[in-house]
């Protein structure tokens, strides 16, 4: 099939499934024990010539684009780091070889970090300028309700075993971070408290994927209006997000906080989970199929699989399929209720599993089911920065202590540490030193 080049839009982030299997058995895991039970039917594992194809073919999309484009390939599953060291092998001199020719492709890796990794493993990692994201929902009780191996015992320990390990032999630059789905039951005081303990105080925060408009988080219709007046995610959002701007420890990096915050400030970089205006990702399961992103997996039974596999189509392809062009150009798509919203640009829409119909499958034109929360956890950002943005009330004041560095922009914040304060957007107390403000 031939088809015209991609225009100016395309894809950057390729999602290389590795294993379709796991050693840990998550009850929340979207791979095995949601709607999707598509992995049972695969190859265990991605074979070397497939994940070889699949660098080929980003390759050969690059020079159909023009070149000069970058690509992020992340190694995901699963659980990737149990994919045969002599593959990676092979990934890697297939990587070189593309890097050789002028392509620019990143890695990183998604583990849960259970299995203590091997020193070819780090060393792998390190050669390929890899970065790799842990999964971990917070403090043991918590993690260890959700993310337990298939005997049903909790992993919390050996994957910190594991990471301290790694840290310990001098791998702590290879850990881009702790990868953490919100939770409202944890205390927010003890959440940071968590964070603040981990051999490496970097961490995301995701919002939950299995609600969808078919799922909402109110349940039934009539609870939306009480669920509006104090939306559970974004209520613990908020109160996570003034703690950490409480405590002021410039060590603590929360990768959602610093986006967003670089967003109301003119900054561009974000994760998927803001802007929402593109998502120019495709997967590719173990058989080499392509698939969509990993969000349209809640959708139903095999919802995320296409027609299409890297061994029988270009990535160019992709084009053409009516999904893809709807993730690729998703600004198009923003919903008449976001026109008038104040945090149209942050937000777009709202988290995409949020807006994802099963059927006809494909991207909602009403707002994401997360609104409500993503209004409120906004609307406290926009409090916050308003207060200390370069030119705004704050800016200048010799008092103000920290530096947050947010994408290009740097935001100045000085709040003295308070815990369990009763704190909202509109009556923020703001003390520099032991000083009160405001
Ligand atoms: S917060 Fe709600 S209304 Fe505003 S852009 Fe996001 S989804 Fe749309």
């Amino acid at each position: 099939m031939s088809v015209s080049p991609p225009g100016p839009r395309g894809f950057s982030v390729v999602v290389a499934k590795l294993t379709s299997f796991c050693n840990l058995d998550c009850d929340y895991c979207y791979m095995f024990n949601l709607a999707d039970t598509s992995q049972a039917a695969l190859p265990n594992m991605m074979s070397s010539v497939t994940a070889q194809r699949l660098v080929s073919r980003i390759a050969e999309y690059d020079g159909q684009r023009g070149g000069g484009h970058r690509y992020q390939l992340v190694l995901h599953g699963g659980e990737p780091s149990l994919w045969p060291m002599g593959h990676f092998r092979d990934l890697g001199h297939a990587i070189d070889a593309a890097r050789a020719s002028g392509v620019a492709i990143d890695v990183g890796i998604q583990s849960n970090g259970l299995r203590p990794f091997s020193d070819e493993f780090i060393g792998w990692l390190r050669a390929m300028g890899a970065h790799m994201g842990v999964s971990l929902d917070g403090p043991r009780h918590l993690n260890d309700a959700h993310r337990v191996d298939r005997r049903g015992r909790g992993s919390y320990d050996r994957v910190l075993r594991s990471i301290g390990d790694l840290v310990t032999r001098g791998g702590g630059d290879i850990l881009g971070g702790f990868l953490c789905v919100m939770d409202p039951s944890i205390d927010p005081v003890e959440f940071l408290d968590w964070i603040e303990q981990l051999p490496v105080t970097r961490v995301d925060l995701l919002w939950p994927i299995e609600y969808t408009p078919e799922h909402p988080p109110w349940g039934d219709a009539a609870d939306e209006g009480a669920y509006r007046q104090r939306p559970r995610y974004g209520t613990w959002l908020t109160d996570v997000f003034f703690e950490w701007i409480r405590r002021d420890d410039p060590s603590v990096r929360i990768r959602l906080f610093d986006s967003v915050i670089g967003l109301f400030l003119g900054g561009h970089g974000h994760p998927d989970s803001l802007v929402n205006d593109a998502i120019p990702l495709f997967g590719v399961d173990t058989d080499g199929t392509y698939c969509y992103p990993d969000y349209f997996r809640v959708a139903g039974d095999s919802a995320a699989r296409t027609d299409r596999s890297v061994h029988t189509h270009a990535v160019c392809e992709l084009h053409t399929d009516a999904v893809f062009g709807d993730l690729l150009a998703l600004d198009a798509l923003l919903p008449t209720e976001c026109g008038p919203c104040r945090f149209r640009a942050q937000c777009g829409g709202g988290f995409l599993p949020g807006r994802i119909r099963s059927s006809p499958l494909g991207v909602s034109t009403r707002p994401s089911v997360l609104c409500w929360d993503e209004l409120a956890f906004f609307a406290a950002v926009e409090a916050v920065v308003h207060r200390f943005a370069p030119g705004r009330e704050g800016e200048g004041d010799p008092r103000l202590r920290r530096r947050k560095t947010c994408g290009s922009v740097e935001v100045r914040v000085g709040v003295r540490p308070s815990r369990g304060e009763a704190v909202t957007a509109g009556d923020l107390p703001v003390y520099l030193g032991d000083e009160l403000v405001e």
